[in-house]
């Protein structure tokens, strides 16, 4: 049988990951993966840990001596960066312009944070005069979050613009990079992003279950003055680095997974081979294709404006009539291509098609504009267009 893979327990399908992730996973980093364990603790297994704290630094582009994978997925760094940053009763001000701003208040908000959001409407970027007037309002605010990719709108917001803001009314910011780590233009250190977390299975096109973070000095001198502890004993940053920091004196504080840290520094290994500026451009060209090619077969683009449109990901209209649902599934069934649908609001309204790291690739492209051309001039019209 064709597109499958036989495994000792089961058989699973190979599928073209279009989705939101995860991502397709470049055959180097499967083999990484495949490579028998070491221990933990092992010389060899500490070397490497070293290696990927510095390919991090490379992807972030930081200097940050905090910098490491979390052992989680993309919203375990995200629950590792306000854990440390936040004590109960401190106002944070966070915006909501998709799911995952809307995680960033509930999670503040149960660790008993103060919590105030700015919001908009999804599809549009994180408005800087709203941010600006919330820290003018709430001028005791210390911590400032946003998404910079909102994955669940494809809209991408200007990093450093709010982070300028935040600085200037003296907060420290928490920063969502799971989408655009790789795939959009990131700059750490030079936009002064302070706690910044991503997630491997995006445009790193790693395995899921696993996130980087990095921290800057600044929110490490905010850690560092907490009057209470980290309130879980994972997540606490403060024991956390007893294990990821420098090789001599390094201590068990988790079971590292090593199978996955293996893979994660062959992906950051082929990133750095790439390029930064070369990936961020391939990501623009190759969107450009599909974007264009749809426009052909008659689909509209969420967000119409090219400057604030992800190009890792793309939230395209369903239009009048089509059963979105039935056209994900015969995508996936006849055709072998994950799509993600809309969440929240967006349900039902938009197909998001990722086009992330090593999914990335003209090929996907083509095969997913003939399929689509193939799905759509097939479905069943609607019932109430038919006559
Ligand atoms: C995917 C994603 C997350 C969550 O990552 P998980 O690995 O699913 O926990 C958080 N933020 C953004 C912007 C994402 O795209």
């Amino acid at each position: 049988m064709e597109n499958v893979i036989e495994l000792p327990v089961r058989t699973l399908p190979v599928r073209t990951l279009m989705g939101s992730g995860p991502s397709e996973i470049d055959p180097r980093v499967l083999q990484a993966l495949a490579q028998p364990p070491i221990g933990h603790l092992d010389p060899a297994f500490v070397g490497l840990m070293d290696e990927v704290k510095d390919l991090l630094r490379y992807a972030f582009q930081t200097e940050n001596r905090l910098t490491f994978p979390v052992s989680g997925p993309g919203s375990a760094g995200m629950e590792t960066c306000f854990t440390n940053l936040l004590e109960a009763g401190d106002k944070v001000v966070i915006a909501r312009n998709g799911v995952f701003g809307q995680r960033m208040a509930e999670m503040a908000t149960r660790l008993g944070a103060e919590v105030v959001t700015i919001d908009e409407e999804w599809g549009q970027p994180v408005d800087p005069q709203k941010l600006e007037a919330a820290l003018e309002s709430n001028p005791d605010t210390k911590v400032v979050g946003f998404v910079h990719a909102e994955t669940s709108t494809g809209a991408l917001s200007d990093a450093r613009l709010l982070a300028g803001i935040a600085q200037r009314y003296g907060c420290l910011t928490v920063v969502d990079t799971v989408t655009s780590l790789s795939g959009s233009p990131l700059y750490v250190d030079d936009w002064g992003l302070d706690a910044v977390y991503s997630g491997a299975q995006k445009c790193l096109s790693c395995v899921p279950g696993i996130a980087p973070v990095t921290i800057s000095d600044r929110a490490l001198e905010k850690i560092n003055q907490r009057q209470t502890p980290v309130s879980t004993w994972f997540h606490d940053i403060g024991l956390i680095e007893g294990y990821w920091s420098e090789s001599s004196q390094r201590s068990y504080h988790h079971t590292a997974p090593v199978n996955s840290i293996f893979a994660l520094a062959e992906s950051l290994r082929l990133v750095r081979q790439e390029g930064l500026e070369r990936a961020w451009e391939r990501h623009r060209e190759i969107s450009q294709t599909l974007v264009t090619g749809l426009d052909r077969l008659g689909l509209e683009m969420m967000v119409d404006d090219a400057s604030i449109r992800l190009p890792q990901l793309s939230v395209v209209n369903v239009p009048q009539g089509i059963d979105e649902a039935a056209v994900r599934t015969r995508l996936l069934q006849d055709e072998g291509i994950e799509i993600s649908a809309g969440l929240g609001p967006l349900a039902g309204k938009v197909w998001r098609i990722g086009l992330m790291g090593h999914s990335c690739r003209s090929e996907n492209v083509e095969r997913l504009l003939d399929a689509l051309e193939r799905v759509l001039t097939d479905l069943p019209v609607a019932s109430s267009c038919s006559g």
